[in-house]
């Protein structure tokens, strides 16, 4: 997809027109810590806001409100005149919009979609409002904390993919299924974000969307290393010791899987890491 890329000195339309478009026929990712903020918004305990309004296993907000925008469906969140009714809570995606982060090489990025400034197809009076830097933008919408959250969570997912390659290569499985383990990654990448979810089932999501810890939500740093110490030991204990190839696996698979879809959560392509992790496992001989 053509993104144009833009530094936090530019200034841009960057006054929204509260017209609520984006609101509209697009995909708003959730990492668990943002999910868990949204349900103490609504007053309602994560799972049942997953249940209520989220995709996929709590990792997308449901877009089926009423039909709007060039006939496009609302999001569940979003309030005819008002506007978003969680504005307080709203995720990362809704703080950024119009713009896009991207991690390459350690490196923050920021950008937008297409060519042109994505607000004008649907909002064009924002060309007669103020102009801001995209360095003001960001402390507006206080993507601060949020950003942190979404990279810890990186890490957490990068964390999974590295117990996978532990049950792949510091045991026989890599002589014995090393090639079958890597065409399963392949194809988990490849997978239906619903399929994905079916696959790792519902205890462990629970555990990767939903995790009952008591960390503070004001502190998602805080919240984000409780979560990952719990994902590690709940693998230990269900992994810690395996008793055949075959566990070793499904171990491994499973591990993965988790990887893929919280990978998702955070706006990375699971295909493309899939495709990278395989590398790296071809790497050291697979
Ligand atoms: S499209 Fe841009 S100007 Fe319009 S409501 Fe969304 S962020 Fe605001
Ligand atoms: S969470 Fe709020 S700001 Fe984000 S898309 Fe939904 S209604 Fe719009």
């Amino acid at each position: 997809m053509q993104t144009t890329r833009v530094e936090l000195s530019d200034t841009l339309p960057l006054t929204c027109s509260r017209r609520g478009t984006c609101c509209f026929g697009n995909q708003v990712l959730l990492n668990p810590w943002e999910l868990a903020c949204l349900a103490a918004e609504k007053g309602i305990s994560p799972r049942q806001f997953r249940d209520s309004f989220c995709d996929f296993g709590g990792t997308c907000l449901m877009f089926n409100g009423d039909m709007g925008w060039m006939g496009k469906k609302a999001c569940g969140m979003y309030v005819h005149n008002f506007g978003c009714s969680l504005h307080v809570a709203r995720p990362l995606a809704c703080r950024l919009y119009p713009i896009g982060r991207q991690i390459q090489s350690a490196q923050v990025h920021y950008m937008y979609e297409g060519r042109q400034f994505p607000c004008l197809s649907g909002c064009p009076e924002v060309t007669s409002l103020p102009h801001i830097t995209v360095s003001d933008y960001l402390q507006g919408q206080q993507t601060l904390s949020f950003e942190q959250a979404q990279d810890g969570y990186l890490e957490v997912a990068q964390n999974l993919a590295d117990m996978a390659f532990v049950l792949l290569l510091e045991t026989d499985l890599a002589a014995t299924a090393g090639s079958q383990t890597i065409a399963l990654w392949l194809e988990m990448g490849g997978e239906d974000p619903q399929l994905l979810a079916e696959r790792i089932g519902e205890e462990w999501l629970t555990l990767l969307q939903l995790p009952s810890m008591g960390a503070s939500l004001n502190n998602p740093m805080e919240f984000v290393q409780a979560h990952n110490t719990l994902l590690q030991q709940k693998a230990q204990q269900q992994f810690g010791e395996l008793q055949s190839i075959s566990d070793v696996q499904s171990a491994c698979v499973h591990t993965m899987a988790l990887a893929l879809h919280l990978s998702r959560a955070v706006g990375a392509n699971p295909a493309t890491l899939a495709s990278h992790w395989a590398e790296v496992a071809r790497g050291n001989g697979v």
